[in-house]
């Protein structure tokens, strides 16, 4: 175990730094690595990264000890989140802005948030991988400005100019992840919000997760643009339900529906927010005559309407036989046509 009573090198903690960063800043300076860090601290190597909440506060309260500044008990650790708010963040990667570091060179704690991709100061795409030999950023890449793998130096790209700054990374700049006593409310509007963007950005992936994640690694420009679109369709209901439809109309297959729309259960099924619940109630009920005569289970418009299946086939029954001949099935063109009285005679007999 390495002994020490106080770092030789203090470099002052700023205060939009992330903690892990700083662990970064503080070995470097000191001439240790991470591990060396680690051992310092906690006896063993590794540990800095610990989600474990008592080895969390030991650091904390270490690295006050360590270098005298009490205000580092202050700075955005995404362990201390991970429970809660896991999606949220980016942990195998650092990404970065590169005139950020060249004006100041420490890690932002915004950069660790997976939708923050423009730095809101410079309008620069952020990057996570060297250009030359391919490899991904961590933290000492960053600090040192210097790719750890081929030694190269971090530079600016030209293709990393964003023309304009997306509302997502926006909306990140200004939570106050910095203000300690409110966070967990911050994390909890954020991620509200992000839970309204994150389906639509699924759906401009072609309705794969995989590919979404895949562009922002791989070609964050292009996917600058996909997030602010997503983030549109979001926040405007009806563009929203327009663009769905378009995306329902054009995958839908003889078999219906629900193929379409089998990809989107995670989001329809979200505890925490129905708005995308919504977004698809308006999209089939505007847009529905689109998909024709495709079908629609009656299981899946309980689920969608929130409505007990032995009322609703009483109700389509009582409107007109027809709408579902005995079937549990009904058209999407009918259920769109119909969908006004349907609800009203749903609740006529839910009221009886
Ligand atoms: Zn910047
Ligand atoms: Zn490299």
């Amino acid at each position: 175990m390495i002994k020490i009573k106080k770092f030789l090198v203090r470099p002052f903690p700023e205060k939009s730094e992330s903690l892990l960063g700083y662990c970064c800043r503080l070995a470097i300076a000191n001439f240790f690595d991470e591990n060396e860090l680690s051992n310092i601290i906690f006896g063993r190597t590794s540990d800095i990264r610990s989600r474990d909440q008592q080895k969390r506060k030991k650091l904390q309260t270490s690295l006050i000890n360590l270098t005298d500044f009490e205000n580092i008990g202050d700075l955005f650790n995404t362990r201390e989140w991970h429970t809660e708010f896991k999606h949220l963040f980016e942990y195998k990667i650092q990404k970065v802005c590169i005139s950020c570091l060249q004006e100041k060179p420490f890690i932002q704690a915004l950069w660790d948030f997976k939708h923050y991709i423009v730095c809101h100061r410079h309008l620069e795409v952020l990057i996570d991988y060297c250009d030359i030999c391919g490899d991904k950023y961590d933290c000492y890449s960053a600090v040192v400005q210097q790719c750890k793998n081929c030694g190269n130096k971090l530079r600016k790209r030209e293709e990393n100019l964003s023309h304009s700054l997306d509302s997502i990374s926006n909306y990140l700049s200004e939570a106050e992840i910095f203000e300690k006593q409110n966070l967990s409310y911050t994390l909890t509007k954020l991620d509200l919000r992000l839970r309204k963007t994150v389906p639509f950005i699924h759906m401009l992936s072609e309705s794969s997760t995989r590919k979404a994640n895949r562009q922002r690694q791989q070609d964050p420009k292009t996917y600058v643009k996909l997030q602010a679109e997503a983030d549109h369709l979001a926040m405007n209901k009806d563009d929203g339900a327009k663009a769905l439809g378009n995306m329902i109309a054009t995958s839908i297959d003889i078999q219906g529906i629900s193929p379409a729309i089998s990809s989107y259960s995670t989001y329809i099924n979200d505890a925490k927010s129905d708005h995308f619940k919504t977004v698809l109630q308006e999209s089939i009920e505007i847009h529905g005559s689109e998909f024709g005569n495709r079908q629609i289970t009656v299981q899946f418009i309980c689920k969608l309407w929130n409505m007990e299946e032995p009322k609703l086939l009483r109700a389509l029954d009582q409107i007109d036989p027809n709408l579902r001949s005995g079937k549990k099935v009904v058209k999407c063109r009918d259920l769109s046509n119909k969908i006004g009285e349907i609800k009203n005679v749903y609740t006529i007999l839910s009221n009886r």
